[in-house]
């Protein structure tokens, strides 16, 4: 275990925490932790597996006859005597509803705070995050932080030398920033499983600690890992956002000699703008991009029920996100998750505190966790979220003009296997009337989502009635039917319009005026 970690913890030792929280499911780690800030305090363990134990030997006291109950145990600590104690609970989180152990909690933590010559504090060791709202005051939650890379180097080279592993400095340098994330004892996990495999530790490893990343996510049933193929290849247009991406694109890819170089990890980017024009498929494409696996915040889910619950939820998401690094964040409609800040109901209050809590990790984070948050409606976005520092970069996605709408045609036609010789996009873009003075209106104002309508729609049709292509006529026919969204909610789009007019975002559409096509 760190260094840091035990200095944290002594520190809220020292400052009289009474009750410790450390949701953690490494029950021997947390001993080792706890022991090594110990100096000489007595240290008493009730588990929920076998009551009362000796911290040593895990065994019961000789002289305890049967199993008594956690009440009964910390009766032993709710006295007047003068008192030192470290007092370790495993596993006790569904019997802290329960109001007499509570209660009793409560009163021991409070002699701790307020008496002279009695400290005892009170560790709540748990898998699970449950905690009564009568506790939630007095009781200080613990992260044990998990190891840095010259923590991590320090794992590796332990193993190595232990093992007699010969091991180049290269495969060291890479293996130790893709370990980041993972807790000492998944690590040494890890290293045992490439041994055993392989006789080695070398590049291949980095195969296995991606699998282990992948079943963390899965386990933590609090982040979606989405399988989605989507690339750069596939967006037309947003030359400006995708020239941005490119550049940091070799930074995930080479985040070893990135981060030994001394480069500061990029945060991440908000993409906001019109529905349907390439958001979330650039969302999606970064992750392609920057070869690291993408992962899913919904805000909403984190939701819970007990008091704490939602922080701790969106604390257990930032561990496992961090955990999986390098990886992609995927936030979508963040304003969805945000709204209602600063609100009265108890609802905006959690609301508001789990906003604060992903800010102040937005402003500290130092690892590879690429957040890409997507935002249809700024206005619902509290403001604090657009000042710098939070993101690299505020991005506004426009409508495609004729350039990029040819692309997306291009794009969507390809994918789908039909862009033939009997199709002239340039005839699709603007309005255009034909010899035989049959007109079609272009798709000036059609986003990228209303140009795949037309493709599919066309498609449909096509099949239908038995045609086996798609000509430029059936496109503009399908076309002229369409009504694009930009029309459909008119109103909407003009107040969007307003309001992105007052920000200073960078344009995803265009490249910087320095840059010249490439
Ligand atoms: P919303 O705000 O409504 O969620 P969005 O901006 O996230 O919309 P996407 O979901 O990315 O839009 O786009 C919908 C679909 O439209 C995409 O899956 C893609 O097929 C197509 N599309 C949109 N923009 C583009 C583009 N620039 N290039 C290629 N296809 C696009």
């Amino acid at each position: 275990m760190s260094i840091s970690a035990e200095h944290a913890l002594t520190g809220y030792i020292n400052a009289l925490r009474p009750l410790i929280y450390i949701n953690h499911f490494d029950f021997h780690a947390v001993d080792e932790l706890i022991k090594n800030v110990s100096e000489g305090i007595d240290i008493y363990e009730y588990n929920n597996a076998v009551g009362r134990c000796n911290f040593e030997t895990k065994l019961q006291p000789s002289s305890s006859i049967g199993r008594p109950d956690l009440s009964t145990f910390l009766e032993l600590f709710d006295g007047n005597e003068p008192r030192k104690a470290f007092v370790i609970l495993k596993d006790v989180h569904y019997f802290l509803n329960d109001p007499a152990i509570a209660g009793r909690l409560k009163s021991i933590a409070e002699r701790t705070m307020f008496s002279d010559d009695y400290y005892v504090t009170i560790f709540l060791v748990c898998s699970q995050f449950i905690l009564p709202q009568e506790l939630e005051k007095m009781t200080t939650v613990f992260d044990i932080p998990l190891p840095d890379v010259d923590g991590i180097e320090n794992i590796i080279k332990d193993y190595v030398h232990d093992f007699k592993i010969p091991m180049d400095s290269d495969v060291l340098n890479d293996l130790k920033v893709k370990f980041r994330g993972l807790s000492e004892f998944e690590i040494r996990q890890i290293l045992n499983l490439a041994y055993q495999q392989s006789g080695m530790i070398d590049e291949q490893s980095a195969t296995l600690i991606l699998k282990e990343k992948e079943q963390i996510i899965r386990k933590s049933g609090i982040l979606e890992l989405v399988n989605d193929d989507s690339s750069m290849e596939d967006i037309g247009g947003l030359a400006g956002l995708k020239y941005y991406l490119e550049s940091k694109a070799l930074i995930f890819k080479e985040l070893g000699r990135a981060t030994v170089f001394g480069v500061d990890m990029p945060k991440g980017i908000l993409i906001v703008g019109f529905p349907g024009c390439g958001k979330t498929l650039s969302a999606k494409a970064t992750a392609k991009l920057f070869d690291v696996p993408l992962l899913r915040l919904d805000i909403g889910k984190l939701m819970g029920k007990y008091v704490g619950e939602s922080e701790n939820n969106l604390r257990r998401a930032i561990k496992t996100a961090e955990a999986v690094a390098p990886c992609v964040l995927w936030i979508d409609e963040v304003e969805k998750a945000f709204s209602g800040i600063g609100g009265i109901s108890g609802a905006s209050d959690i609301t508001t505190r789990l906003f604060g809590q992903f800010l102040t990790w937005m402003q500290e984070k130092k690892d590879a966790v690429y957040v890409v948050a997507t935002s249809n409606d700024i206005a619902k976005l509290p403001p604090e979220f657009l000042r710098r520092g939070r993101f690299d970069e505020l991005f506004l996605v426009d409508f495609p003009d004729k350039n990029e709408r040819k692309e997306i045609f291009e794009n969507l036609l390809n994918r789908k296997n039909k862009l033939t010789s009997q199709i002239d996009i340039i005839k699709l873009l603007e309005k255009y009337t034909s010899d035989d003075k049959f007109q079609c209106k272009g798709t000036a104002g059609f986003s990228g989502a209303d140009i795949l309508s037309v493709v599919k729609e066309t498609i449909d049709t096509a099949f239908i009635s038995g045609n086996g292509s798609i000509t430029t006529k059936a496109l503009q026919n399908t076309i002229n039917e369409t009504i694009p969204l930009k029309e459909t909610i008119k109103d909407e789009i003009a107040k969007m319009e307003d309001k992105y007019k007052k920000y200073n975002f960078k344009s995803a559409n265009k490249l910087p005026n320095n840059i010249t096509g490439r």
